[in-house]
């Protein structure tokens, strides 16, 4: 478990919180400064913080809760798409130690970019670097 953050505050209901979706296992509330219309935060109610840390079976619920809440946000501000996405850890953005899952309305024209747009420059990797990579990461 990690430290307590706000966002634990708001599972214990200490903070206040635009909730739009509850279960026994997680909560999703807008975000205090949405990226769009809509943007809302889905969270474990226990406070882990990567994603790694979870629970396969919290994990698959929080899953769930993403996958309940896109269309019904997609619908509620006549987005366009939807982008999904977690900051995982402190390099790549995570300001608050409790497991977020992003889910940010998307609009023709809205001048964003797809994912591909967060890391830094592209790397140049050799055939081989990929294969070494593909198998550390199959654990060969
Ligand atoms: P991170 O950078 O950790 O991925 O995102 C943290 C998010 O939490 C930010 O988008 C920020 O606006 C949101 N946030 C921070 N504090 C609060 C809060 O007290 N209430 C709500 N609803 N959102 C918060």
């Amino acid at each position: 478990m990690s430290e307590e953050t706000i966002f634990d505050k708001i599972v214990a209901g200490e903070i206040p919180a635009r909730t739009v979706h509850e279960t026994d296992t997680t909560l999703a509330f807008l975000d205090a400064n949405p990226l769009a219309p809509g943007h809302t935060l889905v969270i474990p109610k226990e406070g882990y913080e990567r994603v790694r840390d979870l629970p396969a079976s919290l994990s698959a619920d929080l899953f769930a809760a993403v996958h309940e809440l896109t269309p019904r946000i997609e619908a509620a501000v006549d987005a366009d798409a939807i982008t999904i996405g977690i900051n995982d850890g402190p390099a790549a953005g995570q300001e608050i130690p409790h497991v977020h899952v992003h889910i940010v309305p998307r609009f023709e024209g809205d001048g964003g970019g797809p994912i591909h747009g967060v890391a830094g420059s592209p790397p140049d990797l050799a055939d081989e670097e990929l294969d070494d990579i593909a198998a550390s990461i199959r654990d060969d």
